[in-house]
Protein backbone atom coordinates (compact mmCIF):
# COMPACT_ATOMS: atom_id res chain seq x y z
CA UNK A 1 0.00 0.00 0.00
CA UNK A 2 0.85 3.60 -0.48
CA UNK A 3 1.63 4.63 2.95
CA UNK A 4 3.19 1.60 4.09
CA UNK A 5 6.15 3.22 4.35
CA UNK A 6 4.75 5.55 7.20
CA UNK A 7 4.51 2.56 9.54
CA UNK A 8 7.73 2.93 11.50
CA UNK A 9 6.91 6.44 11.87
CA UNK A 10 3.39 6.07 13.09
CA UNK A 11 4.67 3.80 15.29
CA UNK A 12 6.92 5.72 16.94
CA UNK A 13 4.65 8.90 16.85
CA UNK A 14 2.13 6.49 18.33
CA UNK A 15 4.01 5.81 21.32
CA UNK A 16 5.31 8.92 22.22
CA UNK A 17 1.60 9.66 22.79
CA UNK A 18 1.23 6.80 24.81
CA UNK A 19 3.92 8.41 27.02
CA UNK A 20 2.76 12.02 26.62
CA UNK A 21 5.51 12.96 25.65
CA UNK A 22 6.03 16.02 22.57
CA UNK A 23 9.99 16.39 21.83
CA UNK A 24 8.90 16.92 17.92
CA UNK A 25 5.58 18.67 18.05
CA UNK A 26 6.73 21.21 20.98
CA UNK A 27 4.79 24.31 20.96
CA UNK A 28 5.57 27.49 22.11
CA UNK A 29 2.93 29.94 23.51
CA UNK A 30 5.08 32.16 24.68
CA UNK A 31 7.94 34.16 23.94
CA UNK A 32 9.58 35.38 27.84
CA UNK A 33 13.05 36.60 25.87
CA UNK A 34 15.32 34.99 23.29
CA UNK A 35 16.29 32.26 25.98
CA UNK A 36 13.23 31.54 27.79
CA UNK A 37 9.95 30.37 27.09
CA UNK A 38 6.46 29.09 27.43
CA UNK A 39 6.61 25.62 26.39
CA UNK A 40 3.46 23.12 26.02
CA UNK A 41 2.59 25.02 29.14
CA UNK A 42 6.39 24.69 31.23
CA UNK A 43 8.08 27.92 32.06
CA UNK A 44 11.70 26.52 30.20
CA UNK A 45 15.10 27.92 29.23
CA UNK A 46 15.17 27.52 25.48
CA UNK A 47 18.53 25.74 24.91
CA UNK A 48 17.62 23.50 22.05
CA UNK A 49 17.93 26.74 18.86
CA UNK A 50 20.14 27.61 16.86
CA UNK A 51 19.94 31.70 18.40
CA UNK A 52 23.61 31.31 18.95
CA UNK A 53 24.07 35.31 19.04
CA UNK A 54 20.29 36.00 20.79
CA UNK A 55 20.03 37.90 18.10
CA UNK A 56 15.59 36.36 17.33
CA UNK A 57 14.58 39.08 19.60
CA UNK A 58 17.09 41.97 19.43
CA UNK A 59 14.64 45.07 19.98
CA UNK A 60 16.92 46.99 17.53
CA UNK A 61 16.25 43.96 14.59
CA UNK A 62 12.40 44.09 15.48
CA UNK A 63 12.14 47.36 14.78
CA UNK A 64 13.97 47.06 11.10
CA UNK A 65 11.41 44.41 10.81
CA UNK A 66 8.47 46.55 11.95
CA UNK A 67 9.74 49.75 9.54
CA UNK A 68 9.94 47.69 6.96
CA UNK A 69 6.89 45.64 6.98
CA UNK A 70 5.05 49.19 7.28
CA UNK A 71 6.86 50.85 4.25
CA UNK A 72 7.13 47.55 1.83
CA UNK A 73 4.20 45.69 3.01
CA UNK A 74 4.24 41.55 4.16
CA UNK A 75 5.21 40.12 1.20
CA UNK A 76 6.85 40.41 -2.33
CA UNK A 77 4.32 37.78 -3.59
CA UNK A 78 6.66 36.49 -5.91
CA UNK A 79 9.83 35.29 -7.51
CA UNK A 80 12.71 37.54 -7.86
CA UNK A 81 13.17 36.48 -11.77
CA UNK A 82 9.52 36.77 -12.66
CA UNK A 83 8.82 39.52 -10.48
CA UNK A 84 11.58 41.53 -9.69
CA UNK A 85 13.70 42.49 -6.31
CA UNK A 86 12.67 44.71 -4.22
CA UNK A 87 15.75 47.25 -3.47
CA UNK A 88 16.55 45.34 0.03
CA UNK A 89 17.51 42.38 -1.41
CA UNK A 90 20.09 44.07 -3.50
CA UNK A 91 21.64 46.19 -0.52
CA UNK A 92 21.02 42.91 1.67
CA UNK A 93 23.32 40.97 -1.03
CA UNK A 94 25.77 43.71 -1.68
CA UNK A 95 26.21 43.59 2.30
CA UNK A 96 27.25 40.09 2.26
CA UNK A 97 29.27 40.46 -0.48
CA UNK A 98 31.44 43.07 1.08
CA UNK A 99 31.36 40.95 4.91
CA UNK A 100 33.06 37.87 2.95
CA UNK A 101 35.16 40.41 1.02
CA UNK A 102 34.11 38.99 -2.43
CA UNK A 103 31.75 40.54 -5.38
CA UNK A 104 29.34 38.09 -5.49
CA UNK A 105 26.34 37.34 -3.24
CA UNK A 106 22.61 35.59 -3.68
CA UNK A 107 20.48 35.85 -0.92
CA UNK A 108 17.70 33.13 -0.93
CA UNK A 109 14.28 32.45 0.95
CA UNK A 110 15.72 30.24 2.89
CA UNK A 111 18.72 28.45 3.83
CA UNK A 112 17.68 25.08 2.54
CA UNK A 113 16.78 26.30 -0.51
CA UNK A 114 20.17 28.03 -0.31
CA UNK A 115 22.00 24.58 -0.07
CA UNK A 116 20.07 22.84 -1.97
CA UNK A 117 19.82 24.86 -4.72
CA UNK A 118 23.59 25.20 -5.09
CA UNK A 119 24.66 22.06 -4.58
CA UNK A 120 21.83 20.95 -7.24
CA UNK A 121 23.07 23.24 -10.04
CA UNK A 122 26.99 23.54 -9.42
CA UNK A 123 27.92 19.69 -10.96
CA UNK A 124 25.79 18.27 -13.21
CA UNK A 125 25.62 15.23 -15.70
CA UNK A 126 29.18 14.24 -16.20
CA UNK A 127 30.70 16.26 -13.22
CA UNK A 128 31.27 14.70 -9.75
CA UNK A 129 30.46 15.38 -6.37
CA UNK A 130 32.26 13.85 -3.03
CA UNK A 131 30.54 14.95 -0.07
CA UNK A 132 30.89 14.13 3.88
CA UNK A 133 28.63 11.23 4.62
CA UNK A 134 27.21 13.52 7.42
CA UNK A 135 25.95 15.86 5.43
CA UNK A 136 22.96 17.98 5.93
CA UNK A 137 19.70 17.16 4.63
CA UNK A 138 19.45 20.28 2.13
CA UNK A 139 22.87 19.37 0.85
CA UNK A 140 21.58 15.34 -0.10
CA UNK A 141 18.75 16.64 -1.64
CA UNK A 142 20.31 19.29 -3.49
CA UNK A 143 23.21 16.72 -4.70
CA UNK A 144 20.61 13.79 -5.31
CA UNK A 145 18.70 16.63 -7.82
CA UNK A 146 22.05 17.25 -9.61
CA UNK A 147 22.85 14.80 -11.88
CA UNK A 148 26.24 14.43 -11.07
CA UNK A 149 28.03 10.93 -9.82
CA UNK A 150 28.06 11.35 -6.08
CA UNK A 151 30.88 9.88 -4.20
CA UNK A 152 30.77 10.02 0.12
CA UNK A 153 34.19 9.86 2.19
CA UNK A 154 33.92 9.64 5.95
CA UNK A 155 32.72 12.15 7.95
CA UNK A 156 35.53 15.03 8.63
CA UNK A 157 37.99 12.37 7.14
CA UNK A 158 40.86 14.09 4.63
CA UNK A 159 42.74 10.67 4.46
CA UNK A 160 39.25 9.46 2.73
CA UNK A 161 38.91 12.63 0.81
CA UNK A 162 42.39 12.26 -0.75
CA UNK A 163 42.07 8.46 -1.15
CA UNK A 164 38.92 8.98 -3.76
CA UNK A 165 40.04 11.80 -5.21
CA UNK A 166 43.21 10.32 -6.64
CA UNK A 167 40.75 7.29 -7.44
CA UNK A 168 39.08 9.65 -9.93
CA UNK A 169 42.16 10.77 -12.00
CA UNK A 170 41.43 14.07 -14.25
CA UNK A 171 37.61 13.44 -13.37
CA UNK A 172 39.58 15.41 -10.13
CA UNK A 173 39.39 18.69 -11.93
CA UNK A 174 35.50 18.43 -12.39
CA UNK A 175 34.64 17.64 -8.86
CA UNK A 176 32.88 19.55 -6.10
CA UNK A 177 33.70 18.67 -2.75
CA UNK A 178 31.00 19.61 -0.25
CA UNK A 179 32.09 20.02 3.83
CA UNK A 180 30.24 21.87 6.53
CA UNK A 181 31.58 24.56 8.76
CA UNK A 182 30.31 23.35 12.52
CA UNK A 183 28.46 20.43 11.93
CA UNK A 184 25.00 20.92 13.23
CA UNK A 185 24.12 17.43 15.64
CA UNK A 186 27.26 16.95 17.38
CA UNK A 187 28.78 20.31 16.97
CA UNK A 188 32.22 19.33 15.95
CA UNK A 189 33.97 21.59 13.54
CA UNK A 190 35.35 19.99 9.80
CA UNK A 191 38.91 19.98 9.43
CA UNK A 192 38.91 22.33 6.72
CA UNK A 193 42.94 23.47 6.34
CA UNK A 194 43.31 19.48 5.35
CA UNK A 195 40.69 19.55 3.27
CA UNK A 196 41.41 22.53 1.39
CA UNK A 197 44.86 21.41 0.99
CA UNK A 198 43.63 18.18 -0.71
CA UNK A 199 41.33 20.22 -2.60
CA UNK A 200 44.35 22.50 -4.07
CA UNK A 201 46.65 19.47 -4.81
CA UNK A 202 43.87 18.21 -7.07
CA UNK A 203 42.31 21.08 -8.71
CA UNK A 204 39.03 20.52 -7.51
CA UNK A 205 36.38 22.73 -6.56
CA UNK A 206 35.13 23.24 -2.74
CA UNK A 207 31.62 24.17 -0.81
CA UNK A 208 31.46 25.07 2.58
CA UNK A 209 27.88 25.42 4.77
CA UNK A 210 28.77 27.66 7.14
CA UNK A 211 25.12 27.20 8.40
CA UNK A 212 26.02 26.73 11.94
CA UNK A 213 29.27 28.70 11.74
CA UNK A 214 28.57 31.82 10.28
CA UNK A 215 28.69 34.66 13.65
CA UNK A 216 30.38 31.87 15.77
CA UNK A 217 33.66 30.89 14.50
CA UNK A 218 36.42 33.35 12.59
CA UNK A 219 37.88 36.81 13.51
CA UNK A 220 35.12 38.91 12.31
CA UNK A 221 32.60 35.95 12.38
CA UNK A 222 32.70 34.81 8.55
CA UNK A 223 32.73 31.16 9.74
CA UNK A 224 34.99 28.29 10.12
CA UNK A 225 36.68 28.60 6.83
CA UNK A 226 38.06 32.11 8.02
CA UNK A 227 38.83 30.25 11.58
CA UNK A 228 40.95 27.78 9.66
CA UNK A 229 42.88 30.66 7.07
CA UNK A 230 41.55 29.25 4.22
CA UNK A 231 38.92 31.50 2.32
CA UNK A 232 40.46 31.74 -0.68
CA UNK A 233 40.35 27.60 -1.66
CA UNK A 234 36.29 28.31 -1.07
CA UNK A 235 35.04 28.33 -4.18
CA UNK A 236 31.13 28.32 -2.82
CA UNK A 237 30.16 29.60 0.50
CA UNK A 238 26.80 29.08 1.79
CA UNK A 239 25.08 29.78 4.91
CA UNK A 240 21.54 30.72 6.43
CA UNK A 241 20.19 33.87 8.03
CA UNK A 242 17.86 31.35 10.62
CA UNK A 243 20.93 30.61 13.28
CA UNK A 244 23.11 33.56 14.01
CA UNK A 245 21.00 35.91 12.23
CA UNK A 246 17.55 35.09 13.96
CA UNK A 247 15.85 35.47 10.94
CA UNK A 248 14.86 32.83 8.26
CA UNK A 249 16.37 32.77 4.76
CA UNK A 250 19.60 31.86 3.58
CA UNK A 251 23.02 32.72 1.21
CA UNK A 252 25.90 31.84 -1.01
CA UNK A 253 28.88 34.39 -1.65
CA UNK A 254 31.76 33.46 -4.00
CA UNK A 255 34.46 34.59 -5.89
CA UNK A 256 33.80 33.68 -8.96
CA UNK A 257 32.13 35.97 -11.33
CA UNK A 258 29.99 32.80 -12.81
CA UNK A 259 27.85 32.89 -9.60
CA UNK A 260 25.54 36.04 -11.33
CA UNK A 261 24.59 33.83 -14.44
CA UNK A 262 24.02 30.65 -12.21
CA UNK A 263 21.87 32.34 -10.14
CA UNK A 264 19.18 32.20 -12.93
CA UNK A 265 20.04 28.55 -13.56
CA UNK A 266 19.12 27.58 -9.53
CA UNK A 267 15.32 26.57 -9.49
CA UNK A 268 14.69 26.96 -5.56
CA UNK A 269 16.12 30.34 -6.16
CA UNK A 270 13.71 31.13 -9.72
CA UNK A 271 10.44 29.07 -8.49
CA UNK A 272 9.85 30.46 -5.08
CA UNK A 273 8.91 33.78 -3.55
CA UNK A 274 11.62 35.84 -2.58
CA UNK A 275 11.92 37.14 1.11
CA UNK A 276 9.32 39.53 2.65
CA UNK A 277 10.98 42.78 2.94
CA UNK A 278 10.64 42.46 7.29
CA UNK A 279 12.86 39.51 6.93
CA UNK A 280 15.41 41.41 4.92
CA UNK A 281 15.53 44.45 7.17
CA UNK A 282 16.05 42.42 10.10
CA UNK A 283 18.84 39.94 8.82
CA UNK A 284 20.57 43.21 7.40
CA UNK A 285 20.05 44.93 11.17
CA UNK A 286 21.34 41.64 12.58
CA UNK A 287 24.40 41.49 10.15
CA UNK A 288 25.21 44.84 11.10
CA UNK A 289 25.07 44.25 15.02
CA UNK A 290 26.84 40.91 14.27
CA UNK A 291 29.92 42.74 12.78
CA UNK A 292 30.07 45.69 14.97
CA UNK A 293 29.43 43.54 18.57
CA UNK A 294 32.01 40.65 18.43
CA UNK A 295 32.13 40.68 22.44
CA UNK A 296 28.59 38.68 21.34
CA UNK A 297 30.65 36.29 20.05
CA UNK A 298 32.89 35.98 23.21
CA UNK A 299 29.60 35.66 24.97
CA UNK A 300 28.45 32.69 23.25
CA UNK A 301 31.85 31.03 23.41
CA UNK A 302 32.03 31.63 27.36
CA UNK A 303 28.60 29.76 27.37
CA UNK A 304 29.64 27.28 25.37
CA UNK A 305 33.03 26.38 27.13
CA UNK A 306 30.61 26.15 30.40
CA UNK A 307 27.74 24.44 29.56
CA UNK A 308 30.50 22.02 27.90
CA UNK A 309 32.53 21.83 30.29
CA UNK A 310 30.03 20.94 32.96
CA UNK A 311 28.35 18.39 31.45
CA UNK A 312 31.97 16.65 30.56
CA UNK A 313 32.49 17.30 34.51
CA UNK A 314 29.38 15.25 35.07
CA UNK A 315 30.84 11.96 33.05
CA UNK A 316 28.08 12.74 29.88
CA UNK A 317 29.49 11.35 26.62
CA UNK A 318 29.35 14.77 25.21
CA UNK A 319 31.79 15.36 22.05
CA UNK A 320 35.16 15.92 21.57
CA UNK A 321 35.40 19.75 21.58
CA UNK A 322 34.15 22.42 23.12
CA UNK A 323 31.06 24.42 20.89
CA UNK A 324 27.70 26.17 20.70
CA UNK A 325 26.27 23.11 19.83
CA UNK A 326 27.08 20.19 22.76
CA UNK A 327 25.27 17.02 22.17
CA UNK A 328 24.80 14.46 24.44
CA UNK A 329 25.33 10.89 22.46
CA UNK A 330 22.55 8.32 24.01
CA UNK A 331 22.35 4.92 22.48
CA UNK A 332 19.19 3.95 23.91
CA UNK A 333 16.18 5.32 22.31
CA UNK A 334 13.71 5.08 25.88
CA UNK A 335 16.44 6.06 27.74
CA UNK A 336 16.54 9.56 25.42
CA UNK A 337 12.76 9.98 25.60
CA UNK A 338 12.70 10.06 29.68
CA UNK A 339 15.82 12.09 29.93
CA UNK A 340 14.26 14.68 26.99
CA UNK A 341 10.67 14.49 29.41
CA UNK A 342 12.56 15.11 32.72
CA UNK A 343 14.72 18.20 31.78
CA UNK A 344 11.30 19.64 30.02
CA UNK A 345 9.91 19.35 33.61
CA UNK A 346 12.98 20.65 35.19
CA UNK A 347 12.92 23.57 33.20
CA UNK A 348 14.81 23.32 29.99
CA UNK A 349 13.99 22.24 26.50
CA UNK A 350 16.64 20.82 24.89
CA UNK A 351 16.16 18.95 21.11
CA UNK A 352 15.67 15.34 21.36
CA UNK A 353 17.43 14.12 17.88
CA UNK A 354 16.73 10.77 16.19
CA UNK A 355 17.66 9.10 13.15
CA UNK A 356 18.09 9.64 10.19
CA UNK A 357 18.25 13.36 11.68
CA UNK A 358 21.21 12.30 14.23
CA UNK A 359 23.92 10.53 12.69
CA UNK A 360 24.83 6.97 12.68
CA UNK A 361 22.11 5.36 15.18
CA UNK A 362 22.31 7.86 18.11
CA UNK A 363 19.83 9.38 19.92
CA UNK A 364 21.09 12.47 21.10
CA UNK A 365 19.84 15.16 23.70
CA UNK A 366 21.43 17.99 21.47
CA UNK A 367 21.83 21.83 23.62
CA UNK A 368 22.37 24.80 21.63
CA UNK A 369 24.42 27.80 23.28
CA UNK A 370 23.20 31.47 23.19
CA UNK A 371 25.01 34.37 23.66
CA UNK A 372 22.10 36.09 25.10
CA UNK A 373 21.87 32.47 28.27
CA UNK A 374 23.29 33.97 31.32
CA UNK A 375 25.52 32.30 33.34
CA UNK A 376 22.86 31.32 35.93
CA UNK A 377 20.56 29.78 33.11
CA UNK A 378 23.95 27.76 31.58
CA UNK A 379 24.52 26.26 36.02
CA UNK A 380 20.52 25.26 35.38
CA UNK A 381 21.11 23.72 32.40
CA UNK A 382 23.97 21.83 34.11
CA UNK A 383 22.19 21.51 37.53
CA UNK A 384 19.30 19.11 35.36
CA UNK A 385 21.78 17.04 33.57
CA UNK A 386 23.03 16.54 37.04
CA UNK A 387 19.47 15.65 38.57
CA UNK A 388 19.26 12.76 35.74
CA UNK A 389 22.68 11.31 36.45
CA UNK A 390 22.26 11.30 39.85
CA UNK A 391 18.53 9.76 39.53
CA UNK A 392 20.31 6.55 37.58
CA UNK A 393 18.22 7.79 34.62
CA UNK A 394 21.33 8.38 32.15
CA UNK A 395 24.76 7.05 32.25
CA UNK A 396 27.93 8.17 32.79
CA UNK A 397 31.83 7.33 31.45
CA UNK A 398 32.23 7.36 34.99
CA UNK A 399 30.68 4.19 35.99
N1 LIG B 1 22.54 23.67 6.27
C1 LIG B 1 22.74 23.17 7.50
C2 LIG B 1 24.06 22.56 7.82
C3 LIG B 1 21.72 23.22 8.45
O1 LIG B 1 21.91 22.72 9.67
C4 LIG B 1 20.48 23.83 8.11
C5 LIG B 1 19.32 23.93 9.07
N2 LIG B 1 19.42 23.39 10.28
C6 LIG B 1 20.32 24.32 6.83
C7 LIG B 1 21.37 24.24 5.93
C8 LIG B 1 19.02 24.93 6.40
O2 LIG B 1 18.87 26.19 6.93
P1 LIG B 1 17.45 26.84 7.24
O3 LIG B 1 16.90 26.15 8.45
O4 LIG B 1 17.79 28.26 7.51
O5 LIG B 1 16.59 26.66 6.05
Amino acid sequence: MLFDKFKTMADFLAELESKDVKPFGAVTEKLLSSTQGIVNGQNVILAGTNNYLGLSYDARCIAASQEAAAKWGTGTTGSRVANGSFVGHQELESELAAFYGVDQAIAFTTGYAATMGMCATIAGPGDVILLDADSHASIYAGVQLSGADIIRFKHSDPDDLAKRLRRLGDRAKQTLIIAEGIYSMLGDIAPLQEIAAIKREHGAYLFVDEAHSMGVLGETGRGAAQAAGIEDDVDFLAGTFSKSLGATGGYCVSKHQILETIRFTIRSYIFTASTSPSVVASTRKALQIMRKEPQLRSKLWENANRLYTGLKVLGLPVGPTASPVVAVNLEDRNQAINCWNELMGAGVYVNLVVPPASPSTAFLLRNSVSAAHSTAQIDTIIAAYSNLVNAGLISTNKE
